[in-house]
């Protein structure tokens, strides 16, 4: 925002008083972030203070006059704010009984018509209300440009600005606004790596990588005064991240607490289907954290946890001799677990989770490795991933996410994943 300050007064530019007053304006507007480019003294003319008016709307968001408010000829800020902008001064009723109440205890003599005027304000204004003092001062907005007007005593001046105007324009000013970008499936360093060049050149809105377990995101942040603003530099900052070496295959949330299970969870409502799991390594940690979701039970009806293989050949109802075969830690272990899982539940899809939660080996596969699985009425597919160099419970963790993303992704594929 470019502020300027207009001080009105033939006694300034006389040398016989010193324009403390945008002394005190521009710091105070400093500390709130707002630029004063310019400040300009201008004697009581209001041919003058009209050419300067001129000047400032064409150059300023925010133009501030000080001074000239009282009731005497040579004071004439407000009509000429008036002239300038083509409307009518008004009474503000709250000044008006303010300045009632003032001569209520003089000699009706003592109240002269030129008193009223400072009671008045330009048209469409706000007013600001003077504690010290009579006149009151006013904001108006007019062609995008904010015009204020303040009395000049410094004592009537300050308490304006400090009780009245500055909360107005800390609400109007630019704020913060940011956007997180929430990343599955890709490496911290990987992502920053391929968004170097983007990091590097972009000022506004900046971008921030932040890895979390088995996940990163993004905060893109900007000032802007309003939304509406913010939202379009923020969707052009975010087009240009996605277009990078299809990183919007990794996208897939935005927010700051918006989770992977969050995600399919509410996908799940969306499309009204419901979902069972079959957990080995994980012992139940996909099904608790479905649980953790208010109306958990119009999604998900039940599920199992088979640790053990006897475990898995019982309660899952699939030959032992078979498990034993393939292997626990096999693609054909976590398919049946899938299918035997949604078939004895009657549930739309099923998740399997079987692997090795480390630290030790197993199957002679490493720690890390874990098959996924997933059953549908279309069928059922299996995943293997490898979560490497992680301990035993994070490799459990980010196993549940690969699981929610496996669902969330068959969940929008347009072909059919399973
Ligand atoms: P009043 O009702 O007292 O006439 P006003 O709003 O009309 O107030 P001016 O007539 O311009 O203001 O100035 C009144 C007094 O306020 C000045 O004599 C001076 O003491 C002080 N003043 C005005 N402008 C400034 C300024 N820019 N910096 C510091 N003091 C100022
Ligand atoms: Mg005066």
């Amino acid at each position: 925002m470019k502020a300027e300050i207009i001080a009105v007064g033939t006694e300034i530019l006389l040398g016989q008083i010193v324009n403390t007053n945008a002394q005190f304006l521009s710091e105070k507007l400093a500390q709130l972030g707002i630029d004063v480019y310019f400040q300009t003294a201008v004697g009581d003319n209001e041919e003058r203070l009209l050419s300067v008016l001129e000047i400032a709307k064409g150059r300023s968001d925010l133009v501030i006059l000080c001074g000239g408010l009282g009731p005497t000829e040579d004071d004439l800020t407000k009509q000429t704010l008036a002239k300038f902008l083509g409307r009518d001064l008004v009474f503000d009723q709250a000044a008006q009984v303010r300045l009632d109440e003032f001569f209520a205890s003089r000699p009706a003599s003592a109240r002269t018509p030129n008193n009223e005027r400072q009671a008045q304000i330009v048209a469409g204004s706000s007013p600001l209300p003077n504690v010290t003092g009579l006149a009151v001062g006013g904001i108006l907005v007019a062609e995008g440009v904010t015009y204020v007007v303040l009395p000049g005593p410094p004592s009537e001046l300050k308490p304006m600005v400090n009780q009245e105007l500055l909360p107005y324009l800390s609400e109007t000013s630019e704020q913060l606004y940011s956007r997180v970008l929430r990343f599955f499936g890709i490496g911290e360093s990987r992502l920053v790596t391929l968004l170097h060049d983007l990091i590097d050149r972009q000022t506004d809105p900046t971008i921030a990588p932040y890895a979390k377990t088995g996940e990163v995101t993004i905060r893109l942040s900007t000032k802007a005064y309003s939304q509406k603003e913010a939202d379009a530099k923020l969707a052009q900052a975010e087009k240009e991240i996605l277009a990078v070496d299809r990183l919007s295959d990794y996208l897939y949330g935005y927010g700051e607490d918006n989770s992977l299970a969050q995600v399919v969870f509410d996908l799940l409502k969306e499309k009204r289907k419901t979902i069972t799991a079959a957990e080995s390594l994980t012992a139940g940690l996909f099904q608790a954290r479905l649980a953790d979701f208010a109306g958990a039970s119009d999604i998900f009806k039940g599920g199992f946890v088979t640790y053990s293989i006897e475990e898995k050949a019982k309660m899952l109802n699939i030959p032992l001799e078979e498990l034993k075969k393939h292997g626990v830690v096999s693609d054909f272990t976590a398919k049946k677990m899938a299918e035997q899982s949604r078939l004895l539940t009657g549930a739309d899809w099923a998740v399997s989770l079987t692997g090795v939660a480390g630290p030790d080996q197993l199957e002679d596969q490493p720690a890390g490795t874990v098959f996924i699985g997933l059953a549908s009425a279309q069928g059922t597919l299996s995943r293997k991933v490898l979560i490497g160099g992680r301990s035993r419970s994070d490799v459990r963790y980010i196993a549940v996410l690969h699981a929610f993303n496996l669902v969330r992704q068959a969940l929008l594929s347009k072909e059919n994943l399973v």
